[in-house]
């Protein structure tokens, strides 16, 4: 069966079709800037043969008709500025496509920012489930709309087709209370649900389950998952099962991430307000978008940080520091939280290429047994790989996260169901 990944931002529409016989990608891509006030739509897309390619095109206002505009590209309807029409939404030139027919779609599998306490697993979408996600708004306001419009669009131009929702919150609703509530008065939780949920969870998932089965690990086995990447978090997993994670009620908490400050005391926040005449929206604003890396270093990617962190800049330098600093305690507070660890596992963008930067993390680890081979680890980029050394009691290893294909997976077992 082909499978249809759809991940819906508010303004973007990111696609991945997967032929789960071999769970291959047929083809990717993403449209970007629908709705919004620019002149024009961008559509890339990425054959599973063939070069990428990019077009833009006539203003599209909706998700629906992005929608129609991947469905058209994928049965090789080409879409380009002068061809493709914004009144009816439709793309009017033939061009080569990777399906000769929509029916082809099995399922459609869509990425849900946040499940609440409700979603403890991924769901067929049905009235009750996009009721639930729409319950779900105040704790996910910038996605969970964002994924509606997602879905809805996919209801609107593939009726007759299965779609599940995964969430982002799923994996680490096994997190116990100690682990998940705030000590603020109980109330807070009862009635506002305010409590850490966590994120990332598909790919959290994906790792621990894929850590089960390649590392060959006792029963009870206590794992400490490093996604990092532009968001950055941590789960501790105990026999795959997530015990703890590093973000909160937002994705806002726990490591330096590109532009997230992570933890600090909250009292900053009504500190700053008073001193810059700023609203508590605008300074969750800065923390979310203007903070991490960029903040302390004035560039949010990683690689620009690195590169001028080895030309000797101070801000840089700093920034490096401090996301090490703070990972490293996160990997030692998750493993006294789980009495041990047996295995290190680093994952996504950072933590799949960066080999300085997982050398950096652990560093002065070794009195948890964690010791790097750290000629392997140099080697290491983006494929599964042990990095630890012979006698390193934890076993440390890169393994290349898929969202995508997790999201995949669910969707083909509850379609067929
Ligand atoms: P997201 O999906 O959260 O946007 P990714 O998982 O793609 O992010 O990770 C992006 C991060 O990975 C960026 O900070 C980027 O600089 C970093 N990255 C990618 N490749 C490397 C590399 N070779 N060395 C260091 N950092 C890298």
């Amino acid at each position: 069966m082909k499978i249809l990944v759809i991940n819906a931002g508010s303004s973007s529409l990111k696609f991945q079709l997967i032929d789960m016989d071999n769970e291959s990608v047929i083809a990717k891509g993403l449209v970007e800037r629908i709705g919004t006030v620019d002149p024009t739509t961008d559509l890339t897309y990425e054959w599973a043969d063939q070069k990428i390619k990019q077009k833009q095109l006539k203003k599209c206002d909706t998700h629906a008709k992005a929608m129609e505009i991947v469905l058209g590209v994928l049965v090789g309807r080409d879409c380009t500025a002068s061809e493709y029409d914004a009144n009816d939404g439709k793309a009017h030139l033939t061009g080569t496509g990777v399906i000769a027919d929509l029916r082809e779609i099995g399922a459609v599998g869509h990425r849900v920012l946040h499940g609440g306490e409700k979603f403890t697993a991924s769901c067929l979408i049905d009235d009750d489930c996009i009721e639930a996600i729409e319950e779900n708004i105040p704790l996910g306001p910038l996605h969970n709309p964002a994924n509606l419009m997602g879905i809805r669009a996919c209801q609107e131009v593939l009726p007759d087709v299965p779609q599940v929702a995964v969430f982002d919150t799923a994996f680490h609703q096994t997190m116990p209370p100690r682990a998940f509530r705030y000590a603020i008065p109980n109330e807070y939780y009862t009635d506002l649900h305010i409590r850490k949920y966590g994120f990332h969870g598909t790919s959290h998932r994906y790792i621990a389950a894929r850590a089960q089965e390649l590392l060959n690990l006792p029963k009870g086995n206590k794992i400490i998952i490093c996604h990092l990447g532009n968001g950055s978090s941590l789960s501790a997993c105990v026999d795959g099962k997530c015990v703890d994670t590093s973000m909160g009620i937002t994705p806002l908490d726990g490591l330096v991430m590109g532009t997230r400050c992570g933890t600090l005391d909250p009292a900053v926040v009504e500190f700053i307000c008073n001193r810059k005449n700023m609203t508590p929206t605008e300074v969750l604003n800065m923390m979310n978008k203007k903070s991490g890396l960029l903040g302390l270093a004035g560039d949010s990617d990683m690689r620009n940080v690195t590169a001028r962190y080895e030309a000797g800049e101070p801000n840089a330098k700093l920034a490096i520091e401090m996301w090490a600093y703070v990972l490293r305690k996160y990997i030692g507070s998750f493993a006294a939280a789980m009495g041990g660890v047996d295995a290190l596992i680093f994952t996504a963008g950072i933590g799949e290429n960066d080999a300085a930067g997982r050398a950096r993390a652990v560093e002065g680890l070794d009195f948890l047994g964690i010791k790097l081979d750290y000629d392997k680890n140099a080697k290491v980029r983006g494929q599964e790989a042990k990095i630890s050394a012979e006698d390193s009691k934890v076993q440390v290893w890169v393994i290349p996260t898929n969202e995508e294909l997790a999201i995949a997976r669910d969707t083909l077992e509850l379609a067929t169901k």
